[in-house]
């Protein structure tokens, strides 16, 4: 099968400035990129006339997305009112069924909205990893680990097991949960799993300021000293979701090289967490990746309204409009979030890479006056994933104008009703 996106103003987060040209893509690749117009013969052609652009697919980087389920839930309460009365009693009552509906529900969502790879940290593993490569995403799943028990490390090897045969689209990590839901030696110990299986690590870390004295208190350890005590900073790769409250310093302190941070501005925001330091900290490291964290705390699956956010957070609160430019956070929102992930080839617009990309329509008023030299801001500032008019996963589309080929979208949102109607019951 051979696609033409034919006379499409492409944009990355590599590229200083857009680019008229066209897109041949084969077996799920990118093979060629020709001048905007040329046509070779194709199977199947989208002419954008010059009126829409290409950019690589968003990645989720963090998000737990069968909390669908519980949105609306708990709305204005703090973190951990909010976990311990609203969230926890009701997903002790999970099934498989409700994971796997809610997934679905879930990446309805993200298809619309540009996002073709997320970081899904939960339980019930099994079902959201078919969930998304049912939808034709591709997924970094692991099983959340909250409270000691070897029997939860076993389930989140076991995983790797499970879908080791397909690694261009599932990437396993271990998931313990956070500071204070595990045990330090527990911690140590699944760490120690990550090395000895070559798994990556996904954690929350410092989203509350309250857990920088929780370490100091329970451990007698500083930030920096709690990720090389427990092995996460020496893991294959870790995957720190929030760090509102680190402190750039500490970047200095310990040993961040195969660390990758998520910053997750408006959960973050909306649960009242705090602000991320991301001026201060991207100018020490630039792996950082963007997530929406679960819709129970956000309350949407929207990676372009967290590039929007972070942005303007970065200049509102350090009161400087050249912190964090647009194309920066086009970069952790695509190309960061892929290499987090541990998916090579990824999160650019190169021949030889996937043709994980979202179609952007730029007949909107919108987007009059945008042109090759200013389209990273247009994108960033005035677009959103309303614009969206095609979302492709390896060559794939998993949404087109409105629709989505490949998924019963009656079906879904019946059972998602469904499951969350038995949930509350
Ligand atoms: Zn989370």
């Amino acid at each position: 099968m051979t696609l033409l996106l034919k006379n499409m103003l492409l944009c990355d987060a590599l590229r200083e400035r857009g680019e008229y040209a066209s897109l041949l893509i084969e077996e799920g690749v990118i093979s060629a990129i020709l001048p905007a117009g040329e046509a070779p013969p194709c199977e199947e052609v989208v002419d954008g006339r010059g009126k829409m652009a290409l950019i690589p697919g968003f990645v989720n980087a963090h998000t737990h997305a069968a909390m669908v389920l519980l949105r609306g839930l708990g709305e204005d309460s703090p973190l951990k009112v909010w976990l311990e009365t609203k969230i926890w009693p009701l997903e002790a009552r999970l099934t498989r069924e409700h994971i796997y509906w809610g997934t679905k529900q879930a990446l309805l969502e993200m298809a619309a909205r540009g996002v073709t790879a997320f970081a899904d940290m939960y339980f019930e593993m099994d079902a959201v990893v078919e969930a998304a490569l049912e939808t034709g995403v591709r997924i970094a799943p692991c099983r959340g680990i909250v409270g000691d028990g070897p029997e939860k490390l076993a389930e989140g090897l076991a995983l790797a097991d499970t879908w080791r045969g397909h690694k261009d689209f599932v990437s396993v990590q271990l998931g313990p949960h956070a500071p204070y839901t595990l045990s330090l030696p527990f911690l140590k110990e699944i760490c120690a799993a990550a090395k000895d299986r070559n798994l990556g690590v996904h954690f929350h870390f410092l989203e509350t300021q309250d857990e920088i004295e929780y370490l100091r208190k329970n451990f007698g350890l500083s930030p920096a000293e709690y990720l090389e005590e427990s092995g996460i900073a020496s893991a294959p790769s870790a995957l720190l979701a929030h760090c509102v409250w680190l402190d750039p310093a500490t970047l200095d302190e310990a040993d961040f090289s195969r660390t990758a941070l998520v910053h997750n501005p408006n959960s973050n925001c909306k649960l009242g967490s705090g602000i991320m330091d991301l001026s201060g900290i991207s100018a020490k490291m630039p792996r950082i990746a963007l997530g929406t964290d679960g819709a129970a705390s956000n309350n949407r699956l929207d990676i372009w309204g967290e590039m929007r956010s972070a942005a303007l957070l970065a200049k509102g609160t350090r009161r400087d409009p050249t912190a964090v430019p647009a194309r920066d956070v086009l970069r952790m929102a695509t190309l960061e979030g892929a290499k987090a992930l541990g998916f090579p080839r990824t999160g650019l617009i190169r021949e030889g890479w996937a043709a994980d990309l979202v179609l952007v329509d730029l007949d909107s008023p919108s987007y009059v006056g945008v042109d090759e030299g200013n389209v990273h801001g247009y994108l960033v500032y005035a677009g959103g994933a309303e614009d969206i008019a095609g979302t492709m996963v390896a060559g794939r589309w998993i949404y087109r104008e409105g629709g989505y080929p490949h998924a019963d979208r009656e079906e879904i949102l019946a059972k998602a009703k469904e499951m969350r109607k038995n949930l509350l019951q």
